[in-house]
């Protein structure tokens, strides 16, 4: 193409092939330099392949069931991907049981080994939560401290995964609405006062009565609130939190209530 220059020739040079190697080379880092400042996408997931880092952090949670002379100590170690970045992801690579009661030392073993490959293989693996709490025990569940209804030693394992996995963020609470939460709260004090209001008519009468009265006042124990001693099972929650008030039950703790 011809070019008409208009201004004077202040000076020239020639394109050398050495000059033309150097512009490309230098609109070729340009261009590696613009890919490197784009936002990676490369977020590490959790798959098979991740080796086992030299330390994990984890927890340990104690199982007491009237089942078992011997504690359980139920150890689940965890894994943190992305350490620093704000895709950070701290997810289940093993769980481990301890205990002196050897009895069902086989069945542990393979439970635990299994349940480490599924956490080691990735994706959602709280399926394993509702799979473990659905197992009952043929010969009978137990009550936990606090009222809560355990159908089987590996439901209450279950139940732990659950605990562990809401602590790292793999699992949340379904939300409760305020005014839903507003509710379970009036109906406890209504039944808080009546119980009360039982106690002081009990106080003039005699004293095993009165014991009695007494035995219904609901207590704040360490582990958070419990119930009533007299509630009953709540199916929706698996927790001894139903109590009948005019004539309905209604669970002191998750709300649910079945009039008639
Ligand atoms: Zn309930």
């Amino acid at each position: 193409m011809a070019v008409k220059i208009e201004k004077k020739i202040k000076g020239y040079s020639v394109v050398t092939p050495e000059d033309k190697a150097k512009e490309s080379a230098r609109s070729e880092a340009a261009a590696r330099k613009a890919v490197d400042e784009l936002p990676t996408a490369d977020v590490i997931q959790m798959h098979e392949r991740i080796e086992r880092p030299e330390i994990l952090i984890g927890s340990t949670y104690k199982i007491k069931s009237p089942l078992f002379e011997h504690a359980l100590y139920v150890t689940i170690n965890d894994i943190v991907l992305n350490a620093g970045t704000e895709h950070e992801l701290r997810r289940p690579f093993e769980i481990f049981i301890n205990s002196k009661n050897m009895d069902h030392f086989q069945w542990i073993v393979a439970l635990t080994r299994i349940m480490s490959a599924v956490f080691r293989k990735g994706g959602d693996v709280t399926f394993l939560v509702d799979e473990m709490k659905a197992v009952f025990d043929p010969r009978g569940g137990y009550f936990k401290p606090g009222g809560v209804y355990m159908p089987s030693l590996v439901a209450e394992m279950g139940a732990i995964v659950e605990d562990h996995l809401k602590s790292i963020g793999m699992m949340h609470d379904p939300d409760m609405s305020d005014a839903q939460r507003a509710l379970i709260a009036e109906k406890r004090s209504a039944y808080e006062q009546r119980s009360k209001k039982n106690s002081d008519v009990a106080a003039v009468v005699p004293a095993a009565a009165a014991d009695a009265g007494h035995a219904e006042d609901i207590e704040v124990t360490g582990e958070g609130v419990s119930f009533p001693p007299s509630a009953t099972m709540c199916h929706k929650c698996s927790t001894k939190a139903v109590v009948i008030m005019d004539g309905c039950a209604t669970c002191l703790n998750c709300g649910y209530s079945k009039c008639g």
